[in-house]
């Protein structure tokens, strides 16, 4: 065991320029993973972390992989690496109306350098600060590249948003714009012929940066507390994302979306296009405009996309979430003239 004086910062003389033999996995992780904490008892150093959670919330726990050659290029720039690994969780917090709070992280690496831990360290600090994260613990073993975060977050107690909740009636709401990562992307693979029209520059840039670091919904996440009755984040596609809220709500739906690219590639990425980590949610009627005046506050379009159209059951809060099945007409798509659209594919699936 090590203990916290053991994993004090080391000075800035003694970084080495590469992970030399005699660099231990302890000098790697006091000088890449152990930073000052804002809101925790026990930090990195000990068997386990102590934490005190704020009398009357619920903590939210989410772990998320990211893996080299799934999650990210093997040549991917490391600060955006690092950024990500914690954007993801993150935004699990701000779908479930969470503040984050704590991360562990298991790190797999292989022989690592110095330039390349020390641009990773960056870039998940620099996400850790922005939302206020304290990374508390982890684990770290040599192997093919992947990371592991697990996240907690506080929601006061019975206020978290749930995929369960939404309700008949119900309108559909999108924030951003989602298909921006998926455009990113295939510009990267050299699949960018089949966006049309082509993005102009300024356009790349937004979809480079959805793809490389995302931005986590924290601050709609807590503002839509009371508001919404269901959320999610886009990780897998919106369709596939809005049909777990719809299998976990037993709820049919209708969209008609404002904006929506022509049919072609564009279209297939804002439907179906994962990794945007925007938040759906679904909110009565009576939050329109609250919803809408809440987009100029946050600075962040907010977009009405269709609504609750049916529901087979009354939706309890069901003590397991739900992973249900969603019946093949559950969501209807429109276009603007009113025509039912048959999307090419609705999302991504490790397993298919
Ligand atoms: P243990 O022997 O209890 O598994 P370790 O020797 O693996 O502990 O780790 C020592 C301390 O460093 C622990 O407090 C652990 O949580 C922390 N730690 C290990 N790897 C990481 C990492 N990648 N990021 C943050 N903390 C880490
Ligand atoms: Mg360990």
């Amino acid at each position: 065991m090590i203990t916290r004086t053991m994993l004090a910062p080391p000075t800035p003389a003694v970084l080495p320029e590469t992970l030399s033999a005699n660099f231990s996995e302890f000098d790697l992780i006091r000088q890449f993973f152990v930073r000052p904490t804002q809101h925790t008892t026990l930090s990195i150093g000990d068997d386990g972390a102590l934490l005190t959670p704020t009398p009357g919330h619920e903590l939210v726990v989410s772990t998320d992989l990211l893996v080299e050659g799934t999650h990210f290029f093997p040549d991917a720039d490391p600060f955006d690496i690092g950024w990500k690994a914690l954007a993801v969780n993150v935004s699990d917090m701000a779908a479930m109306g969470a503040t984050p709070r704590w991360a562990t992280l298991a790190a797999v690496l292989p022989a690592p350098t110095f330039p390349w831990l020390e641009a990773f360290s960056r870039g998940f600090f620099a996400c850790a600060e922005s939302f206020n994260v304290d990374l508390i613990g982890g684990d770290t073993t040599r192997g093919p590249r992947t990371f592991c975060v697990t996240i907690l977050g506080e929601v006061p107690a019975g206020q978290a948003l749930r995929r369960d909740g939404a309700k008949l009636g119900d309108m559909i709401w999108v924030s951003g714009t989602p298909g921006r990562a998926a455009l990113g992307l295939a510009h990267l693979q050299g699949r960018a012929a089949a966006i049309q029209p082509p993005l102009d520059t300024g356009q790349l840039e937004q979809c480079l940066i959805a793809l490389h670091r995302p931005q986590p919904r924290v601050a709609l996440g807590l503002a839509l507390r009371g508001l919404a009755s269901a959320a999610i984040d886009i990780s897998d596609g919106l369709l596939a994302d809005l049909g777990h809220i719809l299998a976990a709500s037993a709820g049919t739906a209708q969209l008609q979306i404002p904006h929506l690219p022509p049919e072609g590639f564009a279209r297939d990425s804002y439907l179906a296009g994962g990794d945007d980590y925007e938040l759906i949610f679904t909110a009565p009627t009576e939050h329109s405009e609250t919803i809408a005046a809440l987009a100029t506050t946050l600075d962040l379009p907010l977009t009405c996309i269709g609504k609750i159209t049916g529901q087979s059951m009354a939706n309890g809060n069901t003590k397991n979430g739900s992973l249900g099945k969603l019946p093949e007409n559950a969501l209807v798509i429109l276009d603007a003239s009113g025509q039912i659209i048959t999307p090419t594919r609705r999302g991504f699936d490790h397993f298919k």
